[in-house]
């Protein structure tokens, strides 16, 4: 983590007040959090919405702080302890992540796209590991104070930094991209995630493209060679990075040449390499994923060879997808973390896929946050999902009717159940769930399906 004197910071960021006195004090990692906070830290009081991180200042001393940052604008600032003075305390924090990373001679991936962010960085990280000491963002912290507080820490030695950028609006990822100056980016994909606020998928792909602005000027670029909205919108960029492409087809840079799903993961082979993996995650999409990941490793010197030990290393856990036993001797995959139509689509087709079952049942709740168009992209889940290759749809919540009444046209009503009360829904589910039934159950969080899991499962 970063380790600067006083007088080492003031060189990273606009200080306005005069710190001689005291230039020669060290800091150690940084914090805006009093209850996390360690010795030697910089505090950094954050405005937020309820709070302001100044009321904390004097605890922030009192726990431990070497020094704290003071936003020059709020009054009463505490006397006789050291602090440096800024017009704004994110704004300062960002400056210094960005100072901080310029110092560190690492190599950073950057990871950003609609779905898949957080597993094609974890998956980077463990194939770099083959070959370099990596650090990455952790769990989700993916945002403006995420981002910068991952690198501030960052350590001397560590060789690549797998960092995960985040967005809901247009200007975010330029702003994580500018800090981090990555030596390569990554679009997992352009899905239809925060509709509402950046308008249409065009607007999507525009936003994720940002990435592109902090780009080295001689980085490796990776992203899927099946997505028009960036393949064209690459054509008007002049730019020396490398391209390369993932993807289904045979047309990317690489493609998997076989894949299939199993009780124990997912397996497949690729254009580039005579190995067949084998990972612990199930999907295609993940096998997508997987491409994107092992095109940057290879890239930068991991062996393909080598990357089935990486794999199966790949915690289920650090996974949004989890299986597990349901009562009645059924199986539920859990995917009640988030959902967009194509995350949706995602797993109905990994469950389609799946063979083996006596049963095959999906619980669909709302997609929320998709905008004006919300009632249509519900109708499409439920005309995308095959009679033949699930047997019964449950849906829950007012827009999960929408994806009712359209899987009705091609199941009939008598294997479609829409509930608006969510006991109601348990305890009709569980009449169905037989020996070895798989059950996958996905919507938005805010439709809390999760309660539907617990009740389901031992
Ligand atoms: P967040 O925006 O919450 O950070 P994320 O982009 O980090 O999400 P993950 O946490 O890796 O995404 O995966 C979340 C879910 O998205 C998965 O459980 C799966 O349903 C879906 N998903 C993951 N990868 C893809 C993909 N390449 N294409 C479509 N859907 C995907
Ligand atoms: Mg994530």
């Amino acid at each position: 983590m970063i380790k600067r004197s006083v007088m080492e910071l003031i060189n990273m960021i606009d200080v306005q007040n005069d710190c001689a006195s005291f230039a020669d004090t060290l800091i150690t990692g940084v914090s805006f959090n009093t209850r996390t906070i360690e010795k030697g830290n910089l505090f950094i009081p954050l405005k937020g919405e309820t709070r302001d991180g100044h009321e904390f200042v004097q605890l922030a001393f009192n726990q431990g702080a070497a020094v704290s940052l003071w936003q020059r604008d709020v009054p009463n600032p505490p006397k006789n302890v050291p602090l440096l003075i800024v017009e704004d305390t994110l704004v300062a924090m960002q400056q210094l992540a960005q100072s901080y990373r310029k110092e560190l001679s690492l190599k950073v991936v950057a990871v950003t796209g609609s779905n898949g962010k957080t597993t094609t960085k974890d998956m980077l990280a463990e194939l770099l590991s083959l070959k370099y000491k990596v650090q990455k963002t952790s769990g989700n912290f993916n945002n403006h104070l995420g981002l910068p507080l991952t690198i501030l820490g960052l350590e001397d030695d560590t060789e690549v930094a797998v960092l995960e950028m985040g967005m809901n609006h247009f200007g975010e990822i330029d702003l994580l991209t500018n800090i981090a100056n990555p030596d390569a980016a990554v679009i997992t994909n352009i899905g239809d995630a925060h509709l509402q606020e950046l308008g249409s998928r065009e607007g999507i792909a525009k936003a994720k493209m940002e990435i592109l602005n902090g780009l080295k000027s001689n980085g490796l670029f990776v992203f899927p060679g099946e997505e028009p909205l960036i393949t064209n919108a690459l054509k008007n960029i002049p730019n020396n990075w490398k391209v390369r492409t993932f993807g289904k087809h045979d047309s990317n840079d690489v493609y998997p040449t076989s894949l299939k799903m199993t009780e124990s993961g997912s397996v497949f082979e690729i254009n580039e390499s005579n190995d067949i993996f084998q990972m612990p995650v199930l999907g295609e999409y993940n096998v997508m994923n997987a491409l994107a990941a092992m095109l940057v490793a290879s890239e930068w010197g991991v062996p393909f060879e080598q990357m089935n030990k990486a794999f199966a290393n790949l915690k289920l856990t650090t996974m949004r997808m989890e299986m597990s036993d349901g009562i009645n001797g059924s199986h539920v995959l859990n995917d009640a973390y988030n959902a967009s139509p194509t995350s949706m689509k995602a797993v109905i087709e990994l469950v389609s896929s799946l063979e083996g079952y006596t049963k095959k049942i999906v619980v669909l709740g709302d997609m929320l946050e998709l905008g004006p168009n919300e009632a249509e992209y519900h109708l499409e889940i439920g005309s995308y999902l095959n009679p033949e290759t699930i047997d019964l749809v449950y849906t829950y919540g007012e827009l999960g009717k929408l994806i009712a009444k359209a899987a009705e046209e091609n199941f009939g009503s008598a294997r479609v159940f829409a509930f608006e009360n969510k006991n109601e829904l348990i305890s009709h589910l569980k009449s169905h769930l037989v020996n070895n039934a798989l059950v996958v159950v996905k919507a938005s969080r805010g439709m809390k399906l999760e309660e539907v899991v617990q009740s389901i499962t031992e």
